[in-house]
C-alpha cells in the first residue's frame, strides 16, 4: 500500500469527551470516528486491525471445527418470546415495529435463532455434535455506553453456539472451545487470564470469562499466584437488576431481602453439595420478597423448590429447565409454587447466599469464591471492597486482585433454550431428547481496545504484530527528491509486498517529524527510514516501535536483514 492512495487521518488532540486511552488514541489515529453514544464508523486504519482479528477468530474457530454461518441481525420478536426474553431482557434489548405493526428485535446475541435453526435441522443423535459460530454486528442499548468501543452500543461479536447428545458430550464441546480460547488470545498477543465466573440464570461451574488484564478494566479479578485459581468479583452493581442498583456502600441486604428471616435455613441447604445444579431466585410476593432454592439431583433425577422464607413442602420437577420454563414463561402469574409473585432477580445459590448472607469478614466479601460462610446476622457488606492476601480457596496462596476487561466468554448452557423452544433430537434409543448446549463469545471489536489499554506509550499505540494495520512502515526522506531514495524505498516496499508482508510506503511528501509522529501514533511495529545521508554510507535506518532508537541496517541488501 502507497500512504498517497490510502486513507490516513490523525489527530494531535482527542475529542475532549474521549476517557481512557485506547479511545483517545483510535481516535487520533484515525481509527474511528463517533456517529452516535457507543455507535462508530471503523475508518480504513482500524478497519485493517479489525479484520486481523476476526481472521484469528476464524481461523481458530474453523481449526475448532466449529462452522460458520450468518444469523440475521433483524429479528422476529416470536421467537424472543418462545424463550421469554422478550419480557425478560428490559431495555438493553432494542425492540421496532416494521410497517405492518409486527415486533422486531435487533440481535444483542443469536441462542433463539440457532436453536429454531436446530430444532429443524439437527433432527438426529447421527447430526451431532455441531458447533455453529458467526462474526455479526450485535446491538445492545447499553445503559452507558462509554470507553469507545470496549462498551459500545454496536458492536462486533464473534458467538458459537454448540449442540450436544448429553451433558458430558456438551462438557467436551465447552472443553475445546476453552481450548480454541487460549490459541485465539495467545495469537493475539494479548496478556490475558481464564477467570470462573457467574453462571447467572444457568447455575452450574461451567463458565469461563477471558480478561485482558488492564487497569482501566471494568472488571475485577481475584487470583492465586501460586495457582491456576482465578475468579471474577462480581461488583455489586452486577448482583444488581437494572434500576435497583445499589449506591456505593449500601447492601445488598437492604435492596433484594428486606424481610428475609431465615438465613439459616439457607445455609443449612448451601452446605450440602453446591456441585448439584442448583438456583435460587427471588419472588416477590404479595407481602414480602420470597426466597426460593432450586435444586437438581442428577443421580435421583430429580428437581425440588423449596422457598426459603418458611419452608412448605417441596415441589418435585423434571428437570431444571422445567422450572425455569415455569418461572420464566408467566412471570407476574400464579406460579407453580402456588403463590402470587414476580421473579426480580434469579441466581445461583452461591450469589444468593452473597446476596442474603452478606460480609463474612469485617467490611469485605467475595463472589464466587467461598460458599461456607458464617452467617449469624446479616452485615453491611461492600463489594467492591475486596482485600488483597486473604487466603485463596486453593489452600496454595494468597488472594491477589487485577482489574480485566472481559473480551471472551464460554457458557455451557444446558437444555435452557432448547427445552423452552422445544428443541430436541432422536437418541439412539428411540427418544426424543433436548439438545444440550453451549454459549460462547468474543468481542471482537473491543478486542482492539483492550490490545491498545496493554500495548501504548505516550507517543502512541504499540501493535502486537499479528494485529497491526500495518507491519512495516517505509519512510522515505525526500521520496520526491531523491532518485536514489525513491530508487531504494520502491525496491525495498516491492520486495516486502512479494513476500507478503503488510507493508506501508510513506509516499505522502511530509516532513520527517510528522511522519514519524502518525507512523508511532499509528503504532506500526517495524520502520525503515531511508535519507540521502544515510544512503551515502551504504545505510537506512530501521527501528522496532518500541526501542528508544533506531539502528543501521546496510542499504545493500536491506530486505534480507529486514525479512
Ligand atoms: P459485559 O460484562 O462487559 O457487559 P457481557 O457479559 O454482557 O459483557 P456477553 O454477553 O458475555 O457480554 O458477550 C460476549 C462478549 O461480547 C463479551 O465477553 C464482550 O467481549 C463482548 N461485549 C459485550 N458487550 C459489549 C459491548 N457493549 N461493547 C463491546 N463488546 C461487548
Ligand atoms: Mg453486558
Ligand atoms: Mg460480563
Ligand atoms: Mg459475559
Amino acid at each position: 500500500m502507497r500512504a498517497s492512495q490510502f486513507f490516513i487521518s490523525t489527530l494531535k488532540e482527542a475529542p475532549a469527551d474521549a476517557e481512557i486511552v485506547s479511545q483517545k488514541l483510535m481516535l487520533r489515529a484515525g481509527f474511528i470516528r463517533k456517529v452516535a453514544a457507543g455507535v462508530y464508523t471503523w475508518m480504513p486504519m482500524g478497519l485493517r486491525t479489525l479484520r486481523k482479528v476476526e481472521t484469528i477468530v476464524r481461523e481458530e474457530m474453523d481449526r475448532a471445527g466449529a462452522i460458520e454461518l450468518t444469523m440475521p441481525v433483524v429479528q422476529p420478536a416470536g421467537l424472543w418470546q418462545e424463550t421469554g426474553r422478550w419480557d425478560k431482557m428490559g431495555e438493553e434489548l432494542l425492540r421496532f415495529k416494521d410497517r405492518h405493526e409486527r415486533d422486531f428485535v435487533i440481535q444483542p446475541t443469536s441462542e433463539e435463532v440457532i436453536t429454531d435453526i436446530a430444532r429443524n435441522e439437527l433432527k438426529s443423535y447421527r447430526a451431532l455434535p455441531k458447533n455453529f459460530y458467526q462474526i455479526q454486528t450485535k446491538f445492545r442499548d447499553e445503559r452507558r455506553p462509554r470507553f469507545g468501543v470496549m462498551r459500545g452500543r454496536e458492536f462486533v461479536m464473534k458467538d458459537a453456539y454448540s449442540f450436544d447428545r448429553d451433558m458430558e458430550a456438551a462438557g467436551k464441546s465447552y472443553d475445546n472451545m476453552y481450548r480454541a480460547y487460549c490459541r485465539i488470545f495467545d495469537r493475539l498477543g494479548l496478556t490475558y487470564r481464564a477467570v470462573a465466573a457467574d453462571t447467572g440464570a444457568i447455575g452450574g461451574d461451567r463458565s469461563h470469562e477471558f480478561q485482558v488484564i488492564a487497569d482501566t478494566g471494568e472488571d475485577a479479578i481475584v487470583y492465586c499466584p501460586q495457582s491456576d485459581y482465578a475468579a471474577n468479583i462480581e461488583l455489586a452493581e452486577a448482583l444488581a437488576p437494572e434500576g435497583e442498583r445499589p449506591a456505593p456502600g449500601a447492601t445488598m441486604q437492604k435492596v433484594h431481602t428486606p424481610r428475609v428471616k431465615t438465613i439459616a435455613d439457607l445455609v443449612g441447604f448451601l452446605k450440602m453439595d453446591i456441585r448439584q445444579t442448583v438456583k435460587a431466585v427471588v419472588v416477590e410476593g404479595d407481602e414480602a420478597p420470597v426466597l426460593m432454592l432450586v435444586r437438581g439431583d442428577h443421580e435421583l433425577n430429580e428437581v425440588k423448590a423449596e422457598k426459603i422464607a418458611g419452608i412448605k413442602k417441596p415441589l418435585t420437577f423434571a428437570s431444571p429447565a422445567a422450572i425455569l420454563a415455569a418461572f420464566g414463561a408467566n412471570p407476574g402469574s400464579l406460579g407453580p409454587v402456588g403463590f402470587k409473585g414476580r421473579i426480580i432477580a434469579d441466581r445461583t445459590v452461591a450469589k444468593m447466599a452473597d446476596m442474603v448472607v452478606g460480609a463474612n469478614e469485617d467490611d469485605h466479601h467475595y463472589t464466587g469464591v467461598n460458599f461456607g460462610r458464617d452467617c449469624a446476622e446479616p452485615e453491611v457488606a461492600d463489594l467492591r471492597n475486596v482485600v488483597e492476601g486473604d487466603p485463596s480457596p486453593c489452600g496454595k496462596g494468597a488472594l491477589a486482585i487485577q482489574r480485566g476487561i472481559e473480551v471472551g466468554h464460554v457458557f455451557y448452557l444446558g437444555t435452557k433454550y432448547s427445552v423452552a423452544m422445544n428443541a430436541t433430537f432422536l437418541d439412539e434409543d428411540g427418544k426424543p431428547k433436548p439438545l444440550e448446549m453451549g454459549c460462547y463469545g468474543i468481542g471482537v471489536t473491543r478486542i482492539v481496545g483492550a490490545a491498545i489499554e496493554q500495548n501504548h506509550d505516550t507517543r502512541g499505540i504499540i501493535w502486537p504484530d499479528a494485529i497491526a494495520p500495518f507491519g512495516v512502515v517505509i519512510c522515505p526522506v525526500g521520496y520526491d527528491r531523491s532518485e536514489a531514495v525513491r530508487a531504494t524505498a520502491d525496491t525495498l516496499y516491492q520486495g516486502l509486498a512479494e513476500r507478503g508482508i503488510d507493508v506501508i510506503l510513506d509516499d505522502r511528501g511530509e516532513r520527517p517529524g510528522a511522519m514519524f509522529a502518525d507512523w508511532e501514533l499509528i503504532g506500526v511495529p517495524h520502520r525503515v527510514t531511508i535519507g540521502e545521508r544515510g544512503l551515502k554510507e551504504g545505510k537506512v535506518e530501521y527501528q522496532y516501535r518500541r526501542d528508544a532508537e533506531a539502528t543501521d541496517l546496510p542499504a545493500e541488501g536491506v530486505l534480507a536483514a529486514v525479512l
